[in-house]
């Protein structure tokens, strides 16, 4: 089988593996393991703010941020279908108590753009309509197939989001594809976000773990949200050394990208209705879900069910010649 669901099924290989059986540990809820600190030192610079702390997953790290910024019956707005509204059973809602309002993609797939927003915030309200606190931006945006919001119009919502007083936290779980793709530092991403949350289990193929990251304050609270959640691990240093060697394979992705692009092209070849991606995500629409994923499955490929599509995620422990072998395998289906 060539597995194309999603980078997060990449294993750690040998020289992770290696670092994480050597890990210095220590005790990480009592006084701070220090491979964890170390990890969490390397992400904050990387991401160009005060501070960073290692979560269990990215949902966690959504959540922990969205707990922090949303008080009760406050709206939170993000694009359509993003991972805050849409893959988190809710999260946002049922523990963050937050009501989320999806924004429509009239920027692009993905993206809606700052009239958009600005018009989703609206002017001043009567005392009992819904305040509206917080926006969640996401990028790479995953269902709408590993979209990249560019920095110029990420600003602009940033700055439409503040004028309104509104906290900004960005869903970055592919800010590295984003910031391979764009050729600009991860931290030039994150530019007037209070908030980011970024994984190291996906494209980078750590076993586990993800970020939040913002201000030393945040982070200090952030702590505490972690342990109420259960999230507090003691020997965390074996998970973040795994973490440290994930951060050295950014580059990596760059292939991961060339090889989504000769899948869609590939496919597009033989009649799928396949967009060109801007990174490693490949959607490609189908009349039926369902029966696109068994044929494809009987040829040994893998997918990934969206509505109305498959989608496809090329991965570092998928070569540029497992994707060729792909396209063999759907030719002669
Ligand atoms: C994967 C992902 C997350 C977090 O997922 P976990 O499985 O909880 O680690 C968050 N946001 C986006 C956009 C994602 O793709």
């Amino acid at each position: 089988m060539i597995d194309l669901r999603s980078d997060t099924v990449t294993k750690p290989d040998d020289r992770m593996r290696a670092a994480m059986a050597a890990a210095e540990v220590g005790d990480d809820v009592l006084d701070h393991d220090p491979t964890m600190a170390k990890l969490e030192e390397t992400v904050a610079e990387l991401l160009g703010v005060e501070a960073a702390l290692w979560v269990p997953s990215g949902s966690m790290g959504n959540v922990i941020a969205l707990m922090l910024h949303v008080k009760r019956g406050d709206r939170f707005l993000a694009p359509a279908a993003s991972h805050v509204i849409s893959s988190e059973l809710g999260a946002g809602a049922w523990l963050a108590e937050g009501m989320p309002d999806p924004l429509p993609w009239d920027g692009g797939p993905g993206r809606p753009t700052p009239e958009t927003l600005r018009s989703a915030i609206g002017g001043p309200q009567p005392y009992f309509n819904l305040k509206t606190t917080l926006l969640c931006l996401e990028n790479t945006h995953n269902a709408a197939g590993g979209t990249v919001t560019p920095p110029d119009e990420y600003a602009r919502l940033v700055a439409v989001a503040k004028e309104a007083g509104l906290t900004v936290h960005l869903d970055g779980a592919r800010i590295w594809n984003a910031s391979v793709a764009l050729g600009i530092p991860p931290a030039a991403l994150t530019v007037g976000a209070d908030t980011v949350q970024v994984c190291l289990s996906k494209g980078l193929g750590a076993p586990v773990g993800s970020m939040v990251a913002g201000s030393a304050a945040f982070v200090t609270e952030a702590r505490r949200v972690r342990k109420m959640l259960g999230g507090g691990v003691r020997q965390g240093g074996v998970l973040a050394a795994a973490g440290l060697v994930a951060l050295e394979n950014i580059d990596s992705l760059a292939q991961d990208h060339a090889n989504a692009r000769a899948l869609a092209a590939g496919l597009t070849e033989l009649g799928w209705d396949a967009a060109e991606p801007q990174t490693n995500i490949v959607v490609a629409g189908v009349p039926d879900v369902d029966l696109a994923l068994a044929q494809l499955r009987q040829a040994g490929v893998l997918g990934y069910p969206l509505p109305g599509h498959v989608r496809f995620v090329a991965h570092r422990d998928v070569s540029a010649d497992d994707i060729t072998e792909v396209l063999r395998r759907l030719e002669k289906e």
